[in-house]
């Protein structure tokens, strides 16, 4: 049995009082960066007894983060994603180790999820625009079409070259809804191998903590209403978790009074309605991305049956009529309980930079 509860539209606040931390108590401080990377706002947050050895190590993972952007982006022509997109068709195309796993990953997550989440969405990018400038529905041949070269089974890997390659022309691939999530698991692994005892690492609200704040509380996660943006009304408390939002509410098109957000189905070429915000939660933000794209797909349904079947992942869902509903166990704390430590969070997936 889930929980059902009206509310307003969720978005999430990471609650870091950081900056506020009383005396600390081993001497921890806490380094923090914010920035535009991947084209979101990051923030990077280490706590250390060594301040300088904080800021070395959120240099390094934004550095980590630019690398994994310059090797995956389907925006950058000189990425190998891109080589991989204009050689559609054509021939398999070489590529470094990582991006060969990051897509066998992305490829069992379609097959986990029915093909919901498929990164050879991207066909469909030829014909929807989510910045603003699309005043006009594509046809339905335009989109018949787009879907026709959807289709995850049509990637191939080719282990002894270690290649890629996409068997139509006008197949693509994106990595929009994982990528964050994957660049914020290695620039984890990044501070936390440099001596980094705890931190996190936030994409606009996509995000992975370990450890501790600085004063030995937990990190807090903050559920708000964004209708009153500063309102926690509940929280979470993450160790070693990532927590993931995929939301309609930030890139979509508007056309004859309708929006129609980011994420495809790549089973109808349509922009996906039924649910405003969903939140992961799971060690693992690569897959708490993925699944977030893909939950949102699968629907209300659908998606929490997928979720309850998953060791170890929970979710929130708030549909479009102001419904939300959690997976089984996840267990939300209220904002009656709120911590002190609570007092000043910082928006994440709302704010900009
Ligand atoms: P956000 O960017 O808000 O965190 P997501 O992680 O859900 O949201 O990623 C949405 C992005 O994923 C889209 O902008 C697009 O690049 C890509 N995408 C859209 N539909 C799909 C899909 N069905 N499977 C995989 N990727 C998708
Ligand atoms: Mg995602």
């Amino acid at each position: 049995m889930y929980r059902i509860m009206q509310c307003w539209l969720v978005a999430l606040l990471l609650v870091c009082n950081a900056a506020q931390a009383q005396a600390p108590a081993r001497e921890l401080k806490t380094q923090k960066k914010v920035l535009l990377l991947m084209g979101t706002r990051f923030e990077l947050v280490a706590v250390s007894e060594d301040e300088e050895l904080a800021n070395k190590a959120i240099e390094a993972g934004i550095a980590e983060i630019q690398r994994i952007e310059a090797l995956i982006s389907e925006w950058q022509p000189t990425s190998q994603t891109s080589a991989i997109n204009r050689s559609a068709g054509g021939m398999p195309v070489p590529v470094d180790e990582e991006l060969y796993e990051l897509i066998r990953r992305s490829l069992r997550i379609s097959e986990l999820t029915g093909g919901a989440f498929d990164i050879s969405w991207a066909a469909a990018d030829k014909v929807w625009k989510f910045d603003g400038s699309m005043k006009q529905m594509p046809s339905p041949e335009a989109i018949e079409n787009s879907i026709r070269h959807i289709g995850y089974q049509k990637i191939q890997l080719i282990p002894e070259t270690h290649s890629v390659f996409l068997k139509e022309q006008a197949m693509k691939i994106g990595f929009g809804a994982i990528g964050k999530g994957y660049a914020a698991n290695r620039a984890r692994d990044l501070m936390r191998r440099m001596g980094i005892q705890s931190g996190v690492v936030n994409a606009a609200g996509d995000l992975i903590t370990w450890g501790k704040q600085a004063d030995g509380q937990p990190w807090y996660i903050g559920i708000a209403d964004p209708a009153d943006k500063e309102k926690v009304f509940s929280w979470l408390t993450a160790d070693h978790t990532a927590v993931v939002t995929s939301g309609s509410y930030e890139k979509y098109a508007e056309i004859n009074g309708k929006r129609y957000g980011h994420i495809i189905d790549p089973r109808t070429g349509y922009p996906v309605s039924g649910l405003k915000s969903v939140t992961i939660i799971c060690p693992d933000a690569e897959l708490a991305d993925a699944l977030a794209t893909a939950v949102f797909v699968l629907g209300k349904e659908e998606g929490l049956y997928l979720v309850n079947q998953l060791k170890g992942v929970e979710c929130l869902l708030v549909t479009d009529e102001n419904e939300m509903v959690t997976s089984d166990q996840l267990h939300l704390h209220y904002y009656k309980n709120k911590p002190a430590s609570a007092k000043a969070p910082i928006p994440a997936k709302t704010s900009k930079i």
